[in-house]
């Protein structure tokens, strides 16, 4: 109570409202602090993000997370019992390309195909989408959405704020806390001490091109996420995919059947600079390949099912993490 009332009259600036701003957002206000998140965006979640219309939906950034620690166990659980998050019992299986059948010989796909006997830690995902958990997390606050940070400078001892949007902000903060992506810091790296430094170029950035794929009805494949090569694949071109998912065997998704299509780090690299069009051509046809090798009966779908709505991005992230707050990323597509 006493940490209560010495922090009340301090006021804290969080730029980023991605898992981690809405993190330190929750812990500041709870210990008293009054709290103001800054967010570029309209909504919260970064990108923990699904995009989503009346038709379909699709978590295209974050896909799960996994709970090891007891503490963040204890959170996960909290979450689920509000009804924030959901266990995702998805079947899950990994497609070992170097060991994939040529056509015409699907009939020993299973040979590439190897599903997970038990998962080794539970995987959960937003409900019902993986939007909701920030979004809920951060209801309680204050928090400024469309406004892109540009500027902060110290005067008389206090943070004042520019945006994009809006110009020079009127208030006036004790503190400030960037919860945004290691290449988004640039234009304040000038106010960070030197002893940040190392820190700031530890950080690695793994790009990835994801694509949403809508399909007219439900693919009948034997998993619901796949992990497609290895992440040491001496010939990434083998595919282009890392990961597909099916939105769909998420808890609390609803509309139409659509997979959400993750590229290699090593594709992703090779293709920085790609058309967006490009890529969704590209991974819907590696796609249409691991839709092809495993099916137990024979190749699927041959009713020429494939995709019908092609909506990408471009990541320019991390290697993935939720707990790191400085391992970040963005959306640049
Ligand atoms: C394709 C992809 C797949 C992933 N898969 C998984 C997974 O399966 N499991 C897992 O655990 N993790 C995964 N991750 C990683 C996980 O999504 C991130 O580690 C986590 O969401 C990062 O949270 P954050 O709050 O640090 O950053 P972000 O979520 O990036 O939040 C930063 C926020 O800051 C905002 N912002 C940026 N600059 C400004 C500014 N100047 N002013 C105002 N606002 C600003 C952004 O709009 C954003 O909302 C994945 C990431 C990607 C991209």
């Amino acid at each position: 109570m006493a940490t209560k009332q010495a922090s009340a009259q301090r006021r804290v600036a969080v730029i980023g409202a991605g898992m981690a701003g809405a993190s330190a957002s929750v812990a500041l206000h709870d210990a008293g602090f009054a709290v103001t998140l800054f967010e570029k965006s309209r909504g919260a979640s970064g990108r923990m993000s699904t995009r989503r219309n009346d038709k379909w939906q699709a978590d295209h950034g974050a896909q799960y997370f996994t709970a090891k620690s007891p503490a963040f166990q204890a959170e996960v659980q909290a979450w689920c019992n509000k009804g924030w998050a959901a266990a995702w019992e998805g079947r899950i299986a990994k497609l070992d390309l170097t060991k994939a059948t040529p056509p015409g010989e699907e009939g020993k796909a299973a040979q590439a195909l190897r599903f997970e006997p038990t998962p080794p830690t539970p995987r959960f995902v937003g409900s019902p989408r993986m939007t909701s958990i920030v979004a809920a997390m951060v209801a309680p606050l204050h928090v400024t959405t469309q406004t892109t940070i540009t500027g902060a400078q110290r005067v008389e001892g206090q943070w004042r704020l520019a945006s994009k949007e809006h110009g020079e902000l009127p208030q006036a903060f004790d503190a400030l806390i960037w919860a945004i992506p290691r290449p988004q810091l640039e234009p304040f790296e000038g106010l960070f001490p030197n002893s940040w430094q190392q820190t700031l170029n530890s950080i690695n950035f793994a790009p990835c091109w994801a694509v949403m794929a809508g399909f007219d009805r439900p693919l009948d494949l034997p998993f619901d996420g796949l992990f497609v090569g290895r992440p040491d694949d001496p010939q990434p071109e083998a595919s282009p995919l890392s990961w597909v998912a099916r939105t769909l065997s998420k808890p609390g998704r609803t509309g139409q059947e659509t997979w959400t299509l993750h590229a290699s780090y090593s594709f992703t690299q090779q293709h920085l600079n790609d058309t967006p069009e490009a890529m969704a051509e590209r991974l819907s046809s590696g796609f249409h390949v691991c839709l092809v090798r495993p099916a137990p009966n024979g190749p699927l779908p041959t009713d020429g099912s494939m995709p019908l709505l092609n909506l990408r991005s471009r990541w320019q992230p991390t290697t993935c993490g939720m707990s790191q707050v400085n391992w970040v990323s963005v959306a640049t597509g």
